[in-house]
């Protein structure tokens, strides 16, 4: 290692004791104080300095290891490999022999949560060696179907015409099998998300701290590919919104979510992630402009946010908006608005959202396949990352817990079945061994990640 590389090393460590002396130091004398608030705010603005401070180092870190150019290199290779065996799998040599899966594209819901049941769908048909046919007649965003917006998913095989097709689950290998809804099938697969392919995990977790995200971005990755027309719009309206880096994107999501599916966020809530984004990148580089790329169904959200935040500069198009608000979100015209957002917030050097959103989600799989790894380049203000339908998701405890402070009590290597993060340093989950259901103070478990032996597809050269 170099000497600089060394030297930040141990930075970092001195600086993490350092902020241990700080804030117990000051909250000691504040216990003894009087005007307290005042105090505890100062001491807030100072540890959040010193966070930003060990953050900002540790990033630096990355870059100094010696493995940046490595890590580069293998996230593009792997990623090639999965796009290759996809490829593979959609164009078999002979389509009318070839075993296949069928997806109906008819779900009732937006666009973020139709790009979902796709995914759900490839990784079925990549976990069973079929083909992937997607039946997308009279889909609500073009009535001729997907293949009019977007490439289709295979050159050569996109037709189950005439042939029997039976209803999944299979007792017997069937030729043509047809899958319903992620909530709505009967023996869930355990290949579903958030497992990986077990054959690739090893690789994947060298280069990026969230595979389960990757792999399903691979997954759009392969099948979001905006036909000429559309991607002729796309370019246009982009081109007239003078991107430049570095921009943190924003995805408000009001509407209809709030109230059912969502509780109601403040623009404050949103922007004070993104001040703490550039207070951070300010440590180490000079920032002229504090743009934000803001993306939202809200029709009022850009002028409040411009009118509010006049330090910041907002990017944005008011009419998509205003569409995605109203009941034309349906409809082809707002497709286009959309994959503009989405586009964009994936640019983005950062995201804030809120992952209870189907297109925060989206933009952050999207995020995932635009850069190395992008598991610390977003704050998502309620729900952990998930997958809709998804199988158990897990954490596994690194340290034991007593349970003395409210929280629930776990062994080294005991599973926790993961309820939500609550952004406060504890989460909210099951012990599966002791069936205890309370809070886990989140830096005692580490991600528990799914491996699952899907097939090698040797056939594809590595
Ligand atoms: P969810 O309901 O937020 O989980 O995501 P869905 O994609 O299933 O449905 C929401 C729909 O609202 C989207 O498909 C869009 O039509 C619209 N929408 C929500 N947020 C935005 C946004 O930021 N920009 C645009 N253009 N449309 C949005």
């Amino acid at each position: 290692p170099t000497e600089e590389y060394e030297n930040l090393r141990r930075r970092i460590y001195s600086n993490t004791k350092e902020l241990w002396y700080y804030v117990h130091h000051e909250l000691t004398k504040v216990i003894q104080e009087d005007n307290k608030a005042e105090k505890v705010e100062t001491i807030l603005n100072q540890i959040a300095e010193r966070k930003r401070s060990l953050l900002s180092d540790q990033q630096l870190f990355e870059e100094l290891d010696g493995y940046h150019e490595w890590r580069q290199a293998e996230a593009a290779n792997v990623s090639d490999l999965v796009q290759r065996r996809l490829h593979y799998l959609q164009n078999p040599p002979d389509c009318k022999d070839a075993r296949k899966l069928i997806c109906n594209l008819n779900k009732g819901c937006g666009f973020g949560c139709q790009l979902h049941h796709i995914v759900y769908c490839l990784i079925f048909a990549y976990a069973t060696e079929r083909t992937l046919i997607l039946n997308s007649k009279g889909w609500r965003y073009n009535n001729k179907g997907w293949d009019y917006v977007f490439m289709p998913i295979s050159d050569s095989c996109t037709t189950s015409a005439g042939e029997k097709v039976v209803q999944w689950p299979v007792t017997y290998d069937a030729k043509v099998v047809s899958l319903s809804f992620i909530d709505s099938i009967s023996q869930k697969p355990k290949f579903l998300p958030l497992a990986i392919p077990k054959d690739l995990a090893h690789r994947i977790t060298r280069f990026n701290g969230d595979p389960a995200s990757w792999w399903i971005g691979q997954m759009l990755k392969y099948v979001l590919k905006p036909r000429q027309a559309m991607q002729k719009a796309i370019n246009e309206t982009i081109a007239k919104m003078n991107f430049k880096t570095p921009i943190v994107g924003v995805h408000i999501r009001r509407t209809d979510k709030v109230g059912t599916e969502a509780a109601f966020h403040h623009i404050h809530e949103y922007m004070a992630h993104v001040k703490d984004y550039y207070d951070q990148l300010e440590l180490t580089r000079r920032v002229d402009v504090r743009r934000v790329y803001l993306a939202t169904d809200d029709a009022n959200v850009l002028e409040d946010a411009r009118s509010k935040y006049p330090e910041y500069t907002f990017l944005g198009d008011p009419s998509i908006a205003k569409t995605a608000a109203t009941h034309r979100r349906y409809t082809p015209l707002s497709l286009t608005g959309l994959l503009v957002d989405l586009h964009m917030l994936a640019m983005c050097d950062y995201l804030v959202c809120t992952f209870s959103s189907q297109v925060g989600r989206v933009a952050y799989e999207m995020m995932q396949t635009n850069r190395v790894d992008a598991s610390n380049s977003f704050f998502s203000l309620d729900d952990i990352y998930y997958f809709g339908g998804q199988n158990s998701h897990d954490r596994i405890a690194v340290m034991p817990n007593d349970g003395a402070y409210q929280d629930i009590s776990f062994q080294v290597g005991d599973l926790i079945g993961i309820a939500g993060n609550h952004w406060n340093g504890y989460g909210r989950g099951t012990n599966k061994r002791t069936n205890v259901n309370g809070l886990i103070p989140w830096y005692k478990t580490a991600d528990h990640l799914v491996l699952y032996p899907f097939p090698e597809y040797k056939q594809v050269p590595m």
